[in-house]
């Protein structure tokens, strides 16, 4: 009797693994065809300066639909890109893109505003990743003091070495380095001093935390003091509420990004809140 349960056990459980990895085969299969069809598109979130409350720049973020038009989230498809690789030409297609269109913006207002692209730690270790970046410069004219590239604490892990090489190239071409989602990954005071960083970004989960608690209040009270020990600016993830700005305008927090202020939004709706007509 126990055996045959254990069976029923054992197949089941083969059976959600199966499905598992049927749903990341199609969903792998979605991306190639929004890859190949065009299907992949752009959101641009502005960030502000806490103090003036003047628009910093906007960080691109990558969006994507399958044939059927449905809206395919980044929290299902990152992962799987991640995962095959793909992520390696979805970075790329936002980057150029985001560039493009980001060039006429700095022409029409001729502002010192940042664009601020997502790129993944294969990515970041790949040997032709500096190149590629350069060569994107070049083509669109884009400045690189106005290029800011975002990366995770989880480069550190894959390769210290390579990574810090690569950041100081980066820094060498002349574009800016944030650092992503500080605090959830791989933290440690020694190597954030080795790093060629401008900017830290706090991650939003710390932010959710900060009116629930006194020691989450600490923890970001804490983060943003490091990063300025370091001589980073630090900016704010997620902020959704003036509260949650109040505070962290008064710890000290340079910059925010967040619902609060302003979504991710297509071009179009960029141009508007410039207030410019492209
Ligand atoms: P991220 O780089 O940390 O981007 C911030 C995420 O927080 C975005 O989610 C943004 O929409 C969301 N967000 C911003 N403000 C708020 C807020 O006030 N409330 C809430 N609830 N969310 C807020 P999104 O667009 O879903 O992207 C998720 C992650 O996917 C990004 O996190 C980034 O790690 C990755 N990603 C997105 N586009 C790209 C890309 O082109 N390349 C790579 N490598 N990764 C990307
Ligand atoms: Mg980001
Ligand atoms: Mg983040
Ligand atoms: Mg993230």
């Amino acid at each position: 009797h126990s055996k045959n349960n254990n069976n029923v056990n054992i197949s089941m459980y083969n059976r959600s693994m199966t499905d598992t990895i049927e749903n990341n085969v199609t969903l792998e299969q979605k991306i190639r065809t929004a890859i190949e069809e065009n299907n992949l598109y752009f959101v641009l979130q502005p960030q502000y300066n806490t103090k003036t409350k003047k628009i910093r720049g906007f960080e691109a973020l990558a969006r994507m639909k399958d044939e059927f038009g449905n809206y395919i989230s980044p929290s299902s498809f990152i992962p799987v890109a991640e995962k095959t690789g793909l992520i390696i030409s979805i970075d790329n297609w936002v980057i150029r893109s985001s560039m493009i269109f980001f060039k006429k913006i700095l022409e029409i207002t001729k502002e010192n505003l940042m664009l601020s692209v997502n790129i993944s730690v294969l990515h970041l270790l790949n040997k032709g990743f500096l190149d590629e970046i350069q060569q994107m410069l070049d083509e669109t004219g884009f400045p690189p003091s106005q290029l800011e590239i975002e990366i995770t604490e989880s480069v550190f892990i894959s390769s210290m070495t390579k990574a810090i090489e690569t950041l100081n190239d980066l820094k060498e071409i002349g574009v800016c380095i944030a650092l992503d989602d500080f605090g959830t990954g791989y933290s440690s005071l020694s190597y954030l001093s080795k790093l060629p960083i401008d900017l830290l970004k706090i991650d939003k989960s710390f932010i959710d935390e900060l009116l629930l608690s006194e020691s989450g209040r600490n923890y970001v009270a804490a983060i943003i003091s490091i990063g300025h020990i370091m001589n980073f600016s630090v900016i704010s993830e997620g902020v959704e509420s003036q509260k949650q700005l109040d505070i962290l305008a008064s710890l000290g927090s340079d910059y925010m990004q967040g619902y609060l202020w302003g979504k991710p939004m297509l071009p179009k709706d960029v141009v508007k809140l410039l207030g410019i007509s492209a």
